[in-house]
């Protein structure tokens, strides 16, 4: 069953019992992302009352791979391959009239109040204000007409003004081009949708594709998209909430600070504004938020990443059989890395590739094919028992990394790469893994107890 909506997703969980319902009203300060880390890995968590709001909430809408397995129709194994195919074959979008469009039922542009609308959260403690979190941020592109989406923190800064954080891609491309000119860029800002769009959404993507067309290929079915109101932008149809506006020219006005998906605060400083003269949504408007930091946020960073690295790991050794970014690692700064090695030294090559596959990449660990890469205590072993130092160790100084990680300096980083492959030439027993023959068949053997039948613990265990 394809997923159309966030309304089909959520409504696939609640047959099956999979969401967890908080039946009193909760605070948009903190208690709604408390509850919401509370069942993060676990279920979503669907907030009916929200003290001081006609509309309810939603949070966390898929935070296992499970999830966005389901979400995609496949198995869990097979979610980076489906992701790889979809972005390779994107489906084009499939445009409806405004009436046919459930977020069109209700046009609100005057007086528009986004706090005193929309149970926007505070979410951590030291957060500069409510933010709006779990967004499809859409643009077009001033000279080639084609859309961009993606996700930014949005900070409310007035009623109907938000301070984002426009990293130097896609969007903020789109941004400068007008931005030159002296002109604003046209925005849509989409709140309320399935796994599928927001995984869609972080697809590390060339510039000039509309990840909506990804969306539509994971899903098999083209995106139903309506052109808003007040702005020339294709938004999801069947979304809970739109805002329209735009992006401001030459004004940079204070942002932050905001816990980032690190577990650590992103810095106030001046940022990017927009101002948004239009609201469109549903009857009965579902919010949507997202915790930075929670399972959710890690694995939609996790997934497409994982989708592009195996890609171009691939390409430097065709040996390369799986990838898994590291929930510890924040699902951006540690990869673990199986492959069948066929010469000597492939493995160091493909720690480089991997540095340059993503900048976020800090530490790559390469194991061998048959080591389950998703059981960190088998990864451990290869490090403790397949590693030297001396011989198999990559160390790359002052490169490129993550600005949001707190020990870089202003996000330039060392890199760190461990070989762990058995060496070619070994001799066969030095790396011969012990086995007990038969373990499997002794596994299905019934013929045990929890306890001692009464006659042998007489005979053994009655005296001291
Ligand atoms: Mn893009």
């Amino acid at each position: 069953m394809a997923i159309n909506s966030l309304r089909s997703w959520l409504r696939l969980l609640n047959e099956e019992g999979e969401l967890a319902v908080i039946n009193k009203a909760v605070s948009t300060k903190f208690e709604l992302a408390g509850y919401t880390q509370l069942y993060d890995g676990e279920k979503p968590v669907f907030f009916p009352k929200v003290e001081g709001y006609d509309v309810c909430a939603v949070s966390g809408i898929a935070s296992t791979r499970d999830h966005f397995a389901k979400a995609l129709g496949c198995e869990k194994d097979e979610t980076i391959d489906r992701f790889l195919d979809a972005m390779e074959h994107p489906l084009p979008n499939k445009k409806v009239d405004s009436n046919e469009a459930p977020v069109h039922e209700n046009v609100i542009n005057e007086d528009i109040d986004l706090l005193k609308m929309f149970p926007i959260p505070l979410h951590q403690e030291k957060d500069s204000g409510p933010y709006i979190t779990a967004a499809l941020a859409i643009v077009r592109d001033p000279e080639t007409g084609k859309q961009n989406v993606s996700i930014h923190r949005l900070q409310v800064s007035g009623k109907h003004r938000l301070g984002a954080l426009l990293l130097p891609r896609h969007t903020f491309n789109a941004f400068k081009k007008m931005e030159e000119q002296g002109k604003p860029l046209e925005i849509a800002i989409v709140i309320g949708v399935d796994p599928v769009l927001m995984l869609a959404s972080q697809a590390i993507a060339p510039l000039g594709q509309d990840e909506l067309e990804i969306a539509g290929a994971l899903k098999k079915e083209p995106i139903p998209v309506v052109k808003c109101k007040t702005v020339d932008i294709d938004v999801p149809a069947y979304a809970e909430i739109v805002l329209e506006g735009h992006i401001l020219p030459n004004i940079r006005e204070s942002e932050g600070p905001f816990g980032e998906f690190p577990a650590y605060y992103g810095p106030e400083s001046d940022k990017e504004v927009i101002d948004i003269h239009c609201v469109t949504h549903r009857n009965n408007p579902i919010y949507q938020t997202c915790l930075a930091g929670s399972d959710e946020n890690l694995l939609l960073g996790a997934i497409p990443r994982e989708a592009s690295l195996l890609k171009s790991l691939r390409n430097t050794s065709a040996g390369v059989r799986k990838v898994h970014l590291t929930k510890g690692g924040k699902s951006r700064f540690h990869l673990v890395v199986s492959m069948k090695k066929r010469n000597e030294g492939e493995a160091k090559n493909v720690i480089l590739a991997s540095f340059a596959g993503h900048y976020d990449v800090k530490k790559v660990i390469v194991v061998d094919e048959e080591i389950d890469i998703f059981d960190l205590e088998q990864v451990d072993w290869c490090v403790a028992t397949r590693f030297q130092a001396k011989r198999d160790l990559v160390v790359v100084n002052d490169a490129l990394g993550s600005k949001l990680d707190p020990s870089s300096e202003d996000g330039v980083s060392s890199k760190i790469g461990l070989d762990c492959t058995i060496p070619l030439n070994a001799k066969p027993m030095d790396y011969e893994v012990t086995r007990i023959p038969g373990i499997k068949e002794y596994q299905k053997y019934d013929s045990v107890t929890d306890t001692l039948p009464e006659t042998l613990s007489e005979t053994y265990l009655s005296i001291d």
